[in-house]
């Protein structure tokens, strides 16, 4: 399998082929066709699978880039702080040549909230955060959830497990009921199984 057969731009595919990659990994084979065609996806993946590459590098394709002003079209939950600096990582990487330019903010606690206050102004085309954090910035009505076309939950087996299910209620009420979700989890537990259900609407499910 290589990255060319899995529906990728070859915007993204040079930008993918620039991190030296040569091959897709399974997660991403299985992932990426699904993502791109809008369909929402349960995936049982470890961390160290190539998942982050696997919603990163679709949604950066199907991102709409007419947009203006910017509104924040793909929402990505982490549990963590490295998390969130990852993802980011990731997402530089697929965005740092394209045009127009797309606007990440990445949002987490255990730093002053204002240069990410400050940050939003304007806008952001995709969020990277932690749920707290999140919440306190949505709390100061420095965003707004009302136009996010794709959820991502990374790791949401630790998104359960560090306590963040009522946080986690409250943001995805204030989210579109029409929209993509993607959850990503190394594990699933009963708890997680439901939330899934709930959230997904005929989920393509994967195992790697
Ligand atoms: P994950 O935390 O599951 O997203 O895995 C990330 C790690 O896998 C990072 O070190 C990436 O650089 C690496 N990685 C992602 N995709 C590939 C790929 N197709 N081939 C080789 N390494 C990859």
């Amino acid at each position: 399998m290589s990255f060319s057969t899995l529906g990728l731009s070859p915007e993204i595919l040079l930008a993918i082929g620039g991190q030296h990659y040569s091959d897709p990994t399974p997660i991403q084979s299985a992932a990426i066709p699904h993502i791109l065609q809008g369909h929402d996806v349960i995936a049982e993946a470890q961390t160290g699978s190539g998942k982050t590459l696997a919603f990163c590098a679709p949604l950066v394709q199907s991102l709409k880039k007419s947009v203006r002003p910017r509104v924040i079209q793909y929402l990505i939950l982490v549990p963590t702080r490295d998390l969130a600096t990852q993802v980011a990582m990731t997402l530089e990487a697929l965005t740092k040549n394209t045009t127009p330019s797309i606007k990440l903010a990445v949002l987490f606690g255990g730093v002053s909230i204002n240069p990410q206050m400050l940050h939003l102004r304007g806008g952001a085309d995709i969020v990277i955060a932690t749920p707290g954090r999140l919440l306190d910035l949505i709390d100061h009505n420095a965003l707004s959830l009302s136009f996010v076309r794709s959820l991502v939950l990374d790791e949401a087996d630790r998104l359960l497990e560090l306590g963040f299910a009522e946080e986690l209620q409250r943001i995805l009420n204030l989210l579109p009921v029409a929209r993509q979700n993607l959850l990503f989890s190394a594990t699933f537990a009963p708890l997680l199984n439901e939330l899934a259900t709930k959230l997904c609407q005929s989920p393509v499910r994967i195992q790697v």
